[in-house]
C-alpha cells in the first residue's frame, strides 16, 4: 500500500518551489489559466539597440523556463488529482502500481517503469 501522505507532502512542496519561480519570471493569466513570462522591467528604460537585443534573448530564454517549469507543475497538479481521487501510483498505460523507487525519485510519474517512454 502506498503511503500517500508522503507523496503528497512531497509534491505540495515541489508545487510550492514551482510557483515561487513560476512568480518571479513570469504572471498568472487567471482568463487562460497558464503562466506568461513577464518581459524585463528593465526594458521599461532607455536602452540602446544591443541591449534590446539582449534582453529579447533573456526574454526568451525565460519564456522556455516558463514552459519547462509550467509543464512540471501540471504534472504535479495531476499527481495531487490522482490522490485525492484515490487514483495515485497506477501507471496510466497498464494500470500497475508504480514501483515505490519510481514514486520516491518522482512523485509525479505517470507510469511504471516498462512504460516509462510511452
Ligand atoms: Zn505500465
Amino acid at each position: 500500500m502506498i503511503n500517500t501522505h508522503h507523496f503528497k507532502d512531497k509534491l505540495e512542496a515541489e508545487k510550492k518551489t514551482l510557483e515561487e519561480e513560476l512568480g518571479q519570471i513570469a504572471i498568472f493569466n487567471t482568463e487562460t489559466n497558464i503562466w506568461e513570462a513577464t518581459p524585463d522591467q528593465e526594458m521599461m528604460g532607455e536602452i540602446d539597440d544591443n541591449d534590446a537585443a539582449d534582453r529579447f534573448e533573456d526574454f526568451e530564454g525565460r519564456s522556455g523556463m516558463v514552459n519547462t517549469l509550467q509543464a512540471r507543475l501540471t504534472d504535479v497538479n495531476i499527481a495531487l488529482d490522482k490522490i485525492e481521487a484515490g487514483t495515485f501510483g497506477k501507471c496510466e498505460v497498464c494500470g500497475t502500481p508504480i514501483e515505490e523507487d519510481r514514486l520516491e525519485a518522482n512523485p509525479a510519474a505517470r507510469t511504471n517503469k516498462a512504460h516509462m517512454n510511452d
